[in-house]
């Protein structure tokens, strides 16, 4: 019994479909975008699409991958999809019985183009064998947001790589170095002990260049004693990620550094203490956002406190203002403010928290500076 398929299709009832397309929004050649396909089957090929309805469920690849489906999708029934889509869409439809019936499609997992194909695909079929396509709201994101414990363990496990991986690099790391050295020191270790690879692109952003979150490492940029740096990185294992961030300096650190250091960690800790379940995601964010404004720097805190982490680095919750995301038990997610301040550079601290019992359990054990 799969639980994962039960839970999608009391969802389905819930908003009155009968059946349900998943797939991927393009093809997905690194692993990360097709989460939403494996996360219910378990199958980790580039492209297909899933078919569930109450009684049935298909996994519709073509033939590079009739024998992997088979092997990582068990509780799927193998649809031969090979050919263009409107070859074998028909077919599938009727074997799954939607004639006439609602099936829904991911509206996140669909590019206009094969939406169009689709449509163009119903329309072809003869008028008493054509579903009903219409856009489904999100629902396998709003499972996905509620981790298993099985899930809360994988990350874990990305957690602690990503941890020890920046604390090894962070050691050696000196004035010098490049930031896509660094960045590569940060990957091959996540490699060398166990990761499937990073979640991310690595961010080591020194000086100014940190005044831009999400800035990529620079190959002739050396790093400076005093500057400020973020690094941001994410380990991958078993499919799920990490995100980590911290700020780090070589040598003393100046009094900008520790001032902008100390009101991102004090909004960081007030967050981690008072988040609670049942709060929306723009509560949680202004938790924090409130203590950077109140030292006179909101309007440097631009972006969202956090977001949802699992089989992709940046899903559902999101903790930012306007977020109407409710947050529940089981939730895993970032905590992390930042302060950013053009031509001077940037502090983010970030960890990763699971939601027990109705607050927030720190995941993320790697150190930070102590100030003041
Ligand atoms: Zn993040």
């Amino acid at each position: 019994m799969n639980r994962r398929l039960e839970k999608l299709r009391q969802k389905m009832a819930e908003v009155g479909l009968d059946g349900l397309l998943v797939s991927s929004p393009v093809e997905d050649t690194f692993k990360n975008v097709g989460a939403n396909r494996r996360y219910l089957s378990g199958f980790t090929g580039s492209v297909g699409f899933l078919l569930l309805t109450p009684e049935a469920a298909f996994v519709a690849v073509d033939f590079r991958y009739y024998e992997q489906a088979q092997r990582e999708a068990p509780d799927f029934a193998l649809f031969p999809a090979s050919g263009p889509l409107p070859s074998w869409f028909a077919s599938l439809v009727g074997e799954a019985g939607l004639a006439g019936k609602k099936l829904g499609f991911q509206a996140g997992d669909i590019t206009v183009a094969t939406y169009q194909t689709l449509t163009k695909a119903v329309k072809d079929m003869p008028a008493s064998d054509r579903p009903k396509l219409l856009a489904a709201p999100p629902l396998v994101e709003q499972l996905r947001a509620v981790k298993e414990a099985e899930e809360v363990a994988a990350i874990q496990r990305a957690v602690d790589l990503g941890d020890e991986a920046f604390e090894a690099v962070a050691q050696r790391i000196e004035p010098g170095w490049t930031e896509a050295q660094a960045a590569w020191e940060i990957e091959k270790y996540i490699r060398e002990h166990g990761g499937d690879g990073v979640s991310f692109e690595t961010i080591v952003a020194a000086g100014p260049w940190a005044a831009m979150p999400h800035a990529y490492p620079r190959p002739e940029k050396r790093i400076e004693e005093g500057e400020p740096i973020i690094i941001d990185m994410g380990v991958r294992i078993d499919g799920y990620c990490s995100d980590l961030s911290r700020t780090i300096v070589l040598g003393r650190p100046g009094e900008e550094f520790n001032k902008f250091y100390d009101i991102v960690l004090t909004a960081q800790l007030a967050a981690e203490a008072l988040i609670r379940k049942e709060m929306t995601g723009e509560e949680a964010h202004l938790l924090a956002h409130n203590v950077i404004a109140e030292a006179g720097y909101g309007e440097n805190f631009g972006h969202g406190l956090g977001h949802g982490v699992g089989l992709q680095i940046h899903e559902t919750p999101r903790l930012a203002r306007t977020s109407k995301d409710v947050l529940a038990d089981g939730m895993v997610f970032t905590i992390e403010p930042g302060i950013y301040v053009s031509g001077w550079g940037g502090v983010r601290i970030e960890d990763m928290v699971v939601l027990e019992d109705g607050r927030p359990r720190v995941l993320t054990r790697a150190g930070k500076l102590s100030v003041g």
